[in-house]
């Protein structure tokens, strides 16, 4: 089997039991906070914990690789404010070496927010939001840079965003400016979220519009950088750029495009993490996954 499909899974009592968690809804991939995700301090893992983390990943059968951790939602590596973004940043490298300390291979991110409060005028000067954006990304890259610096073994997964308020990464273009700008190639990549992607405005819909995306993808990224999906429909429409994820098939995107998904090749071995709003029929999500696809 070439595909890898869980979901962001709970490790309310521990860490370990996000993949207890993920063999339960028989998941071959999943996501997971390593932490408290809405507070800054954690204590460090000890020896027993990461024993306990690993015996339960062997025990679920899956691999390190097909683990996509997801950083605390307060950290913004391209804050504008110098103090802000020094803690953002120490905050990161602590998540990148909890990874490491678990033996995994990837941390999740969304890229940072430029924060600047623009007028409606201003949202339309597009030269204006371009010079914003712009600096934002060089700090993101320079925040990477320095973290990667300071550990080892784990590979920064940047997300695409929806682009909400001034959420960069809603483009592949800034994908791209991030990727360009970070040292060390090798341990750099991108999860692809399609309820982000979507509501970004890149249609996956059909055949043709999901060809195009991913063409678009390719020339602007690259598939080599693809290190992790997240798969959900979307609440709100094409281009919206609004974040609310659905349950597969009751959204806006609808089941066919996570049939493209499944038939694709070139989302082979990587984690395909579910998001999506109902954690009580992620099981069935799975399931109905797997049915899409046509060879098995
Ligand atoms: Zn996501
Ligand atoms: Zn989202």
């Amino acid at each position: 089997m070439s595909k890898f499909v869980g979901a962001h899974t709970s490790a309310s009592g521990g860490v370990f039991n996000a993949a207890k968690n993920a063999k339960e809804i028989g998941a071959k991939a999943f996501a997971l906070f390593t932490k408290n995700q809405k507070r800054w301090e954690a204590k460090p893992l000890d020896s027993e914990t990461i024993d306990k983390f690993q015996r339960a990943l062997d025990d679920a059968g899956i691999l390190p690789k097909h683990v996509l951790p997801h950083d605390s939602y307060l950290i913004n590596l391209g804050h504008p404010d110098e103090q802000k973004l020094i803690k953002s940043r120490m905050a990161f490298i602590d998540e990148l070496e909890r990874c490491e300390q678990l033996g995994l291979e990837r941390l999740n991110f969304h890229p940072g927010s430029h924060l600047e409060k623009l007028t409606k005028k201003q949202k339309e000067d597009t030269e204006l939001v371009t010079e914003i954006e712009n600096k934002c990304l060089d700090v993101i890259a320079e925040s990477i840079n320095i973290a990667l610096d300071k550990t080892s073994g784990v590979k920064a997964v940047i997300e695409n965003t929806a682009g909400q308020g001034s959420n960069l990464g809603y483009k592949f273009e800034h994908l791209a400016s991030i990727i360009e700008k970070v040292e060390d190639k090798s341990r750099v990549g991108v999860c692809i979220d399609t309820c982000h992607m979507f509501t970004a405005g890149y249609d996956i819909r059909t055949r043709e519009a999901y060809d195009a995306t991913w063409k678009s993808f390719a020339d602007i990224v690259g598939f080599e950088y693809l290190s992790g999906m997240h798969i959900n429909d979307s609440k709100p429409p094409l281009g919206s750029r609004v974040d609310r994820h659905h349950s597969l098939g009751q959204g806006e995107i609808g089941l066919d495009a996570f049939g493209f998904i499944m038939n694709d090749e070139r989302m082979d071995d990587i984690p395909l993490v579910l998001e999506t709003i109902d954690e009580t029929i992620w099981k069935e999500e799975i399931e109905l996954l797997y049915s899409l696809q046509k060879e098995k």
